[in-house]
């Protein structure tokens, strides 16, 4: 693989392509949102200055990172060059159909197209293309540059050499390749939703505080972060919408969403990004302070 596009410059954008800059690819980052793509670039700055003050990176190597990120606002020409495309644009199912087909028409016909959806059926996306062969889950976890596991998900039709470049190409990123497949949730998000899930009833029923829970799961699981504190950083409205998709994909009732979190993603307290979850934030901090009473 010689050239990647990424579609989409927000959180998982911007880390997909400093990961792959970094270690050497070009990259064309696309966003429809101009502003946005400034954006990235600055966060992309950022975080290589945070490795260079680990000692993990040179000053050279982040000029020559931030050298090889082109940015586009235009889907086609930022395609034109791709060997493999990685779309990270926002959540939403018709949207990523809609980028697929326009994918298809203008990616080159060897070029492999990757979703790094959380919950949508890759079999579904790779349907609106001539090549679902070609279509393959790479589902990074955030922060990108941190995380090690690549989820890579087989839609119905994904082919053997299609699953082994991808694999080649996270392991080239320094990352753990997990090939699962295809169903609602994948693998990450079956098990973590639930859990999450399970917390927060733990709450809603009062069991415990917001506090006592998050400290039985990390010094009792040895879980870097508690489940509350994870659902407000990945975002409540995301929880929600990832615990819909297993309840219509599997019509089990287990995954049926808390009334509380129902009542909070109603409210707008949506956790890190709104300011207030089940703890609350200093505006552009991510670390929590004391817990609103829910008992
Ligand atoms: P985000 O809202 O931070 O960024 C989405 C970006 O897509 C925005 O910059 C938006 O302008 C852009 N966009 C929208 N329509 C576009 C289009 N037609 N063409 C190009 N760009 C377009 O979202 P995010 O959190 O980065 O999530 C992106 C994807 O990654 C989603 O599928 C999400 O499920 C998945 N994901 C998110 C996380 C996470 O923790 N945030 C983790 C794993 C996977």
């Amino acid at each position: 693989m010689q050239s990647i596009s990424v579609i989409g410059s927000g959180t998982m954008g911007n880390g997909i392509a400093h990961v792959f800059a970094q270690n050497g690819f070009p990259v064309d980052l696309v966003d429809t949102n101009a502003g946005q793509l400034d954006k990235a670039l600055q966060t992309i700055g950022r975080n290589l200055d945070r490795q260079i003050a680990k000692g993990m990176l040179t000053e050279a190597e982040k000029a020559a990172t931030l050298g090889r990120i082109h940015r586009h606002s235009d889907l086609a020409t930022g395609v034109k060059r791709a060997d493999l495309v990685v779309e990270a644009a926002t959540e939403n199912i018709d949207l990523k159909l809609t980028i697929f087909r326009q994918l298809d028409e203008t990616a080159p016909a060897g070029c492999i197209l990757a979703s790094n959806t959380s919950s949508i059926s890759i079999t579904q996306i790779a349907a609106v293309t001539r090549r679902p062969q070609q279509v393959i889950g790479m589902h990074f976890m955030n922060p990108v540059p941190v995380m090690k596991l690549v989820e890579v998900i087989n839609g119905y039709a994904t082919d053997e050499d299609t699953t082994r470049r991808v694999v080649e190409l996270a392991v080239q990123l320094g990352k753990t390749a997990c090939v699962v497949r295809d169903y609602p949730g994948f693998v990450a998000n079956r098990i973590l939703m639930p859990m999450i899930n399970e917390a927060i009833y733990s709450l809603f029923e009062g069991v415990a505080g917001v506090q006592e829970i998050d400290t039985v799961m990390k010094l009792g699981m040895a879980h870097p972060m508690g489940p509350l504190q994870l659902a407000d950083f990945i975002g409540l409205d995301v929880c929600y919408a990832i615990l819909h998709v297993l309840h219509d994909g599997f019509g089990n009732p287990k995954y049926a969403p808390c009334p509380l979190l129902t009542n909070m993603v109603r409210a707008g307290h949506l956790g890190v990004k709104s300011g207030e979850g089940f703890y609350t934030y200093a505006q552009g901090s991510k670390d929590p302070s004391v817990s609103r009473r829910f008992l």
